[in-house]
């Protein structure tokens, strides 16, 4: 049911953003997003959580129930990653983007990346975890394990994935298979899919600098540079909130995350902005 695209241009519509959470986090960090950044892209964007709540479903936004475990094992992460992958290949959308509930994501920014790449090509994007390739034990028959390294974006500050990418990914990633090869390496989610990219399918990672987690120190970026991002994120580090600085009309107390402010310097028009 793909829509011949090759001569199309890219349109928000296009992208299947998935949203990983979980019930504890559905008013302490999925409420902000839906305000900010979802509010732009409430029709293509899908909430991948594992208890129900009408709150979010009565104002029409996309919550999939997923049957994996409140938990933050690495099995349950990687039943998640399963079910956006799974729900992505059932559906009409050309890239698949997954990112964090405690990410926002510029929607301008993220477009204008991914028209940058050709069309139907084999892209994976994001942002590396570490300086240099991930090494993991591959479990073989026998007991017997093989050294492997491979590069892989860290899931906390978002990566995408071009369908015709994901398409040669199914044998390892489809149904079961995440999980299996997840378990496989003994590494999580994220990991897993950076195994199957690079070392199942000898696709090398395209690494961008505009995806950032809070792993990385957020004062380092220029204010200056903030609306060219295609994530942000925010999270305690050493008991401290790691954010962006961005100066605005909403205070430190009214907006820890600086999501508000973000937002109301890219869509200033919106009814709560000052
Ligand atoms: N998460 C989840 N189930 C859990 C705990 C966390 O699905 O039991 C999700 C959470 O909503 C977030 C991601 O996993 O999207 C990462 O969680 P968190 O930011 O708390 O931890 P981090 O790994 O970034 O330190
Ligand atoms: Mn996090």
């Amino acid at each position: 049911n793909r829509r011949p695209s090759s001569w199309s241009s890219l349109t928000p519509q296009d992208i299947f953003i998935a949203v990983k959470t979980t019930g504890r986090f559905h008013r302490t960090r999925l409420d902000l997003l839906l305000d900010t950044w979802i509010s732009i892209t409430k029709e293509h964007t899908y909430i991948f959580t594992d208890t129900p709540d009408v709150e979010i479903t009565s104002k029409g936004y996309n919550l999939v129930l997923t049957n994996c475990p409140p938990e933050h094992s690495h099995q349950a992460l990687s039943c998640k990653m399963a079910a956006e992958y799974d729900r992505f290949m059932a559906s009409d959308k050309r890239w698949l983007c997954h990112v964090d509930d405690d990410n926002y994501l510029n929607p301008g920014a993220l477009l204008s990346l991914l028209s940058a790449f050709p069309l139907d090509s084999d892209i994976y994007v994001g942002k590396p975890s570490l300086d240099r390739p991930m090494k993991a034990h591959e479990l073989l028959e026998a007991n017997k394990t093989k050294e492997v390294t491979f590069w892989f974006a860290t899931g906390g500050a978002g990566f995408c994935l071009s369908r015709q990418l994901a398409e040669k990914m199914a044998p390892w990633a489809s149904g079961p298979r995440f999980e299996e090869t997840s378990a496989s390496i003994r590494l999580p989610d994220d990991c897993t899919v950076g195994f199957i990219v690079e070392r199942r399918l000898g696709v090398r990672m395209v690494h961008s600098p505009l995806f950032h987690s809070h792993l990385e120190n957020l004062l380092m970026l220029s204010p200056r540079y903030i609306s060219q991002q295609v994530t942000l994120s925010y999270g305690l580090f050493e008991n401290k909130m790691n954010s962006i600085e961005l100066k605005g009309a909403f205070s430190k107390e009214d907006d820890p995350s600086r999501f508000k402010t973000v937002h109301c310097r890219l869509y200033p028009f919106t009814s709560w902005c000052p």
